[in-house]
């Protein structure tokens, strides 16, 4: 039994606490903190009464978690709130000795750029602590990173090549809106294309390369290869791999708003002068389209997210495709949430789960194919994540 503070009340931090309550008897005191209280007295009048305790925080300001940490007195923090608090986080955790858990990786507010170098070299200091650090333990990075180590472990001798395929199927009837923060979504798919080869990374022009991948129960789909930040994990931790790629779906009005909102300056990280105010283009834009938290209702359809990998197993070639289908109108009747919010949230509290059991422990900062991956998989089927395993052709 353990307590459990959630940082971050938006699409992700509404699953985490839904799910939370829903695993009272592995969280038995479950505090949930954002910047605005209001967020939080939202997700609070969805649950029963006095199964969730709310707080405000401002995670930028490392102080206010060590205080608010050490006043709830947590024994784990689930960080759902943006990347770029990750490390204020990290640190407040390492000054209370408290074991962390995240979904995204360290991004600054004012580059365009996602690396886990910042959070690996806080690797002795979590191991100073005695804590673990459990980094991307949502669904990409997450799941995909505990199929790839599921592969590996059982149906493997080397894994040679993977595909992570991320398609959401989803359709909110609005021309343009993002089903996460719009901020850290378009950062991501506006950036350069880039996929690792025989030990080096290749860079494209964004959306350059495309497949059509078959997802099964959502049909065909244009997936484009993106850079995704669970592959600098993977080529470090996965044997004998020669290239791993990650492709996602997207729609041809996705494409053309983006193109058009990039072409006009709309997607800039860079103050400008506006009427003699200064205002970031995209979090104005941030400002306009609809909150990510708000398509709960509206948006049909499925997710569809996997990895295909391809190898040797007793001297033969090998290929497998593991993936996993959410329906949003069934997340939405669950937890108030659509599928990205779920497919995020519900891995955050499996790995919260396993800290607290003790069945994933460590001290340091770990990526998640580092850990045994059956306990995670036999989660995913209880928790509402069941996923699929097909042989292909090779
Ligand atoms: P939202 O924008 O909906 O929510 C973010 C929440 O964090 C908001 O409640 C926001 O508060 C809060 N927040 C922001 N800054 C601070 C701060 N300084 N102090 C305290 N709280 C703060 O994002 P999502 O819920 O969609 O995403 C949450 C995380 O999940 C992100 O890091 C995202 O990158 C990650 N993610 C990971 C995925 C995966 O598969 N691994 C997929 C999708 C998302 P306020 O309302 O005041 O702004």
């Amino acid at each position: 039994m353990a307590t459990v503070l959630i940082i971050g009340a938006g699409g992700v931090g509404r699953v985490v606490a839904h799910k939370c309550v829903m695993n009272g008897s592995t969280f038995d005191r479950i505090i949930l903190a954002s910047r605005t209280l209001m967020r939080c007295e939202e997700i609070q009048s969805e649950l029963p009464k006095g199964s969730l305790e709310i707080a405000t925080v401002d995670a930028d300001n490392t102080q206010e978690v060590i205080d608010l940490i050490k006043r709830v007195k947590a024994d784990i923090l689930i960080n759902v709130a943006l990347p770029y608090q990750d490390l204020t986080i990290m640190d407040a955790c390492i000054a209370t000795n408290t074991p962390y858990l995240d979904t995204a990786n360290y991004e600054h507010p004012d580059v365009a750029k996602f690396e886990y170098k910042l959070q690996w070299e806080k690797d002795q200091a979590f191991k100073d602590a005695g804590i673990m650090g459990l980094l991307g333990s949502g669904f990409d990075p997450g799941a995909t990173n505990v199929f790839c180590a599921y592969a590996q472990k059982h149906y493997f001798d080397e894994i040679h090549t993977i595909d992570i395929l991320d398609c959401n199927a989803g359709d909110h009837g609005y021309a343009f809106a993002t089903n996460f923060n719009p901020e850290i979504n378009l950062r991501e798919v506006s950036a350069k294309g880039r996929y690792w080869e025989n030990g080096k990374w290749i860079e494209t022009e964004p959306m350059e390369i495309m497949q059509v991948w078959d997802y099964p129960e959502v049909g065909p789909k244009d997936s484009y290869l993106l850079y995704h930040e669970e592959m600098e994990s993977l080529v470090k931790h996965i044997k004998g791999l020669k290239r791993i790629r990650f492709f996602m779906t997207f729609g041809q009005s996705y494409l053309t708003h983006m193109k058009c909102l990039e072409n006009v300056g709309m997607l800039g990280i860079k103050e400008v002068e506006h009427k003699g105010m200064k205002i970031v283009p995209m979090e104005f834009l941030k400002t306009l389209l609809p909150d990510p938290a708000s398509l709960g209702p509206r948006t049909k359809g499925k997710t569809n997210i996997g990895i295909v990998a391809e190898g040797l197993k007793d001297g033969k070639k090998r290929k497998i495709y593991i993936y996993q289908i959410k329906d949003h109108e069934e997340c939405y009747a669950e937890v108030k949430a659509q599928g990205v919010s779920y497919t995020t949230g519900v891995p955050a509290v499996i790995g919260a789960k396993l800290m607290v059991e003790g069945k994933w422990s460590g001290k340091g900062v770990f990526n998640m194919e580092q850990l045994d991956p059956d306990f995670f998989m036999e989660e995913m089927n209880v928790q509402g994540l069941p996923w699929n395993i097909r042989e292909m052709e090779c």
